[in-house]
């Protein structure tokens, strides 16, 4: 599941795992554990987080090796992000004999998503969800991650969007039709 900063694809792609009773694999989720087990990794990674850019592929790839090995099946949040990082999900699916049976693709306007983003900043203290980190991942979204979406067509995976700004139960209605 795929989306800009703030689009929900925390949410939905969480409620999308336990509605088909796989893991939910969120790279966020696994960066932010680093940082809050204050591991080595953790420390070296805790400042590009809070300015918005994207960690570095290698390290993101490591990551999530293992996890994707462990896991036959997973719904994947925010990973890959760019097209380096698909090209290594790619190879390794195949290594397995597995695909990527979908690309949802949450859509929210930018104006919406900074909105957002102000309320959870206030709400959950995410260090990242600043107005001035929020617009550097915006254009690390568009410039990095909106071309994944295209690489997945290319390859003839099947791609969705939803519209992401209608209620968390709306969206997660309109994403259980699509994979039902
Ligand atoms: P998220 O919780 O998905 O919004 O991710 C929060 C932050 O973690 C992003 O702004 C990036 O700094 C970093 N991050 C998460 N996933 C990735 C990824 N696949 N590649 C690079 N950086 C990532």
């Amino acid at each position: 599941m795929t989306g800009p900063p703030g689009s929900g694809k925390g949410t939905q792609s969480k409620r999308l795992a336990a509605e088909l009773g796989i893991p939910h694999l969120s790279t966020g989720d696994l960066l932010r554990e680093e940082v809050s087990h204050d591991s080595a990794l953790g420390r070296e990674l805790s400042p590009v987080l809070e300015t918005g850019c994207l960690v570095p592929d290698d390290t993101i790839i490591r990551l999530v090796g293992e996890r994707l090995r462990d896991n036959p099946a997973a719904v994947l949040d925010g990973f890959p992000r760019t097209v380096a990082q698909a090209e290594a999900l790619d190879v390794a699916l195949a290594r397995s004999k597995r695909v990527v049976d979908m690309v949802i693709v949450l859509e929210v306007a930018a104006h919406d998503l900074l909105a957002r983003i102000a309320a959870r900043g206030r709400e959950q203290g995410r260090s990242d969800d600043t107005e001035t980190a929020m617009r550097l991942r915006l254009r690390e979204y568009e410039e990095k991650t909106a071309p994944v979406v295209e690489h997945y067509r290319h390859r003839g995976v099947k791609v969705v969007s939803v519209d992401g700004a209608a209620s968390p139960e709306e969206v997660e209605a309109r994403v259980r039709r699509l994979t039902a």
